[in-house]
């Protein structure tokens, strides 16, 4: 069902007026990568819109590599995003880390986010794919296209058109940066599916100074949106503040991003 031979027309995700995906105009979201409490989410989330963004992201349930690290403040984190949205009219993404939240998200959350690190929990992808709500599948930090694919049909396949694909960088030899951004994705999944892809340039390189330049290339080379971490205090956020720009920095991305985008 993900094949473009069987369904030649991009498919267009619609997130509440908001849509991802055809050729009019590159969706931006940005926020931080951990909701750290409602007066940072909402200070945040306020300079955010400001800076031109189109939706807030937001971690509630986070899939941390220690135990004893953040592990996300939970539903009171989902609350305080909901919150965000009652005050800034911004659609809302977020991570589900497991089923039993399923309804807290269907509720709550405009866009389902599927981690890397759940790419492949096949129960996760059937349960989100047995609701209406738009998915935001990220490709596993060691997946192949073929298999990133499959995920999406495993949503597909339940009935949910709604997917969105995300490329966060592949692991790789290369320890300079945190993943290897594989941007030759964009035009491979354009060419064998139908969906939306948007691109993920914070995890992709783990460093702020690099997340200009990737989202240029990502938007030059046809992706349908970004999604970037975006911290008022980067030094002091809770998770992954090295790869978090500060909101002066994002709007100028913005700004060159839909400068680009109406380039090519
Ligand atoms: C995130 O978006 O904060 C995140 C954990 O991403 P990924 O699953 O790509 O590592
Ligand atoms: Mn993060």
């Amino acid at each position: 069902q993900a094949s473009r031979q069987f369904h030649p027309e991009d498919t267009i995700v619609d997130v509440n007026g908001i849509k991802i995906g055809g050729k009019e105009k590159i969706v931006i979201i940005g926020g931080p990568c951990s909701v750290e409490g409602q007066e940072q989410i909402s200070r945040i989330a306020k300079e955010v819109k400001e800076a031109g963004a189109d939706m807030l992201r937001g971690g509630a349930y986070k899939p941390r590599t220690s135990p004893y690290a953040f592990q996300g403040l939970g539903f009171a984190g989902i609350m305080n995003l909901e919150q965000a949205k009652k005050e800034t009219g911004m659609p809302i993404v977020s991570e589900l880390m497991d089923s039993e939240q399923l309804e807290e998200f269907v509720e709550h959350v405009d866009i389902i986010q599927i981690g890397a690190r759940n790419m492949q929990n096949f129960s996760l992808l059937k349960a989100v794919g047995k609701t209406k709500k738009p998915v935001l599948l990220k490709r596993g930090l060691a997946n192949t296209i073929e298999e990133w694919i499959m995920s999406a049909e495993y949503i597909l396949a339940q009935g949910n058109p709604n997917v969105i694909l995300c490329e966060r960088g592949i692991r790789t030899f290369e320890k300079y940066t945190r993943n290897t951004l594989d941007l030759s994705v964009i035009p491979i999944i354009k060419e064998k599916t139908h969906l939306p892809i948007i691109i993920d340039p914070s995890h992709a390189t783990g460093d702020w100074k690099l997340v200009e330049a990737m989202s240029l290339a990502a938007v030059v080379a046809g992706a349908d949106g970004l999604m970037i971490e975006v911290h008022d205090h980067p030094e002091c956020a809770w998770s992954d503040g090295a790869q978090s720009v500060k909101p002066k920095r994002f709007k100028e991305i913005i700004e060159k991003c839909r400068k680009a985008a109406k380039i090519v």
